[in-house]
């Protein structure tokens, strides 16, 4: 494994720095923005997404003739790296440049890039991904939204829900199936949806941290017109796979939700400390440098042209870890009172469990773990033969 970056790793590093400490000013301050109020800010945000749309570094994978910089995973990892240390916010652009632009670059038509590539990357529009519903988290391909086909368009209805940002977003990323009698990974179509499109109804979820990040998503009767399918009919999977892989990508670092400095400033600050909070302490250090070896082995695998597979899952279970033993760790110090009063580290508490739901559960990271490294069988599913209306459905 090689720890060190390469010299046009390093020039890429430096020059990235250089330009985060000279705008970092212009960025929101409500930086991690841990208590999930996505609308706060909102256009502060978008401000932000256009600076770095305007200097070119609104997406460092995307080609250079999309409006990408056309640089590798392992530059990703070095921005993502970067705004963490500047602590920039994390981008509202998520979905849009991580999962939908993507997406669309691979399997979209070039009308379909013309008209939403670069309102993404600029922040004009703000993309959400509509894939769970209340029985498809895990096992996504069993989503039972239905589009039909109507003359020259499709008509949509079910529900999804867990969509974050649906609430402000002009454009979503949908998952529907649209035929019921092939095996459940075949049937599913890919569509791109415009969120203002009558029969869509969007309801904020309250979560116990006092935030709305996310939404359930009806939609009634809601027509899709043919030149928004991406792919073809029956490809979803394969188009949704692109997306999924980004977004494992996106989640892999330690997300700016939490930096160990501001941890080990406040328990300087509350010393002498019993012995269980110093050992809290050491742990959540503890994780961290072992989460920065494990990026260190994503990277220099990347940088050897391989694909790092299990690394992911090992590196969202150990970003989980690090985070609930820091919360825990600051709590402790603090004592009750900041259980009860609003603060950064009780937003960390409360927010960490989504955390390790969101891109795939802990228990399926840990699937993911005993099949590729530890050879374990794959688990058995019988319905992935069976049609998808032969399939039982609690
Ligand atoms: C913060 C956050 C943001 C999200 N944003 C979005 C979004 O924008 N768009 C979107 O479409 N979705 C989003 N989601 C939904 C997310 O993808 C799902 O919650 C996740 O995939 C889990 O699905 P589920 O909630 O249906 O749980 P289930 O899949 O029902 O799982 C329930 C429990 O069973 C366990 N389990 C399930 N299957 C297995 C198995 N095979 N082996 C072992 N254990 C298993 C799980 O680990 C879990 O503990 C978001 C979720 C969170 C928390």
């Amino acid at each position: 494994m090689d720890l060190a970056d390469s010299a046009t790793e390093a020039a890429f590093r430096a020059e990235a720095r250089v330009f985060l400490e000279g705008n970092i000013h212009l960025a929101p301050s409500d930086l991690a923005d841990p208590a999930g109020e996505w609308e706060q800010g909102l256009a502060a945000r978008k401000q932000w997404q256009r600076v770095l749309y305007d200097n070119g570094w609104a997406a460092i994978t995307w080609p250079a003739h999309h409006g990408g910089r056309g640089l590798g995973p392992v530059e990703q990892i070095i921005w993502n790296q970067e705004c963490v240390r500047a602590r920039a916010p994390s981008s509202i652009s998520i979905v849009g440049i991580g999962m939908a632009g993507p997406a669309l670059i691979e399997h979209g038509t070039d009308d379909q890039r013309e008209r939403y590539l670069s309102k993404i990357l600029s922040g004009e529009e703000i993309w959400c991904q509509l894939f769970s519903e209340p029985d498809a988290g895990s096992d996504l391909a069993s989503v039972t939204t239905r589009a039909e086909r109507d003359g020259d368009g499709w008509v949509v209805n079910g529900q999804k829900v867990w969509s974050s940002g649906a609430h402000f977003s002009q454009r979503a990323i949908l998952l529907a199936r649209t035929d019921a009698t092939v095996p459940k990974h075949k049937g599913l179509t890919f569509f791109v949806l415009d969120m203002q499109s009558p029969g869509v109804t969007v309801r904020p979820l309250r979560q116990m941290n006092g935030g709305a990040h996310f939404n359930e998503v009806f939609l009634d009767q809601v027509r899709i017109p043919d030149t928004c399918l991406v792919g073809e009919p029956g490809e979803g999977w394969r188009v949704a796979t692109t997306t999924l892989l980004h977004e494992r990508m996106t989640l892999g670092g330690s997300l700016g939700l939490f930096h160990m400095e501001d941890l080990i400033d406040l328990a300087r600050k509350h010393q002498p400390l019993p012995a269980h909070v110093r050992d809290l302490v050491a742990r959540a250090y503890t994780y961290e440098r072992c989460l920065e070896y494990l990026n260190a082995r994503i990277m220099s695998k990347l940088s050897a042209g391989e694909i790092p597979t299990a690394e992911g899952s090992i590196t969202k279970l150990a970003v989980t870890r690090m985070l609930s033993t820091a919360a825990d760790s600051a709590l402790a110090i603090l004592g009750s009172s900041s259980l009860t009063e609003p603060g950064p580290w009780i937003d960390l508490f409360l927010v960490n469990p989504g955390i390790r739901i969101g891109g795939g559960t802990d228990n399926i990271q840990k699937n993911m773990a005993a099949e590729r490294v530890l050879g374990l069988p794959r688990e058995a599913d019988e319905s992935r033969e069976l049609p998808f209306n032969q399939v039982r459905h609690s």
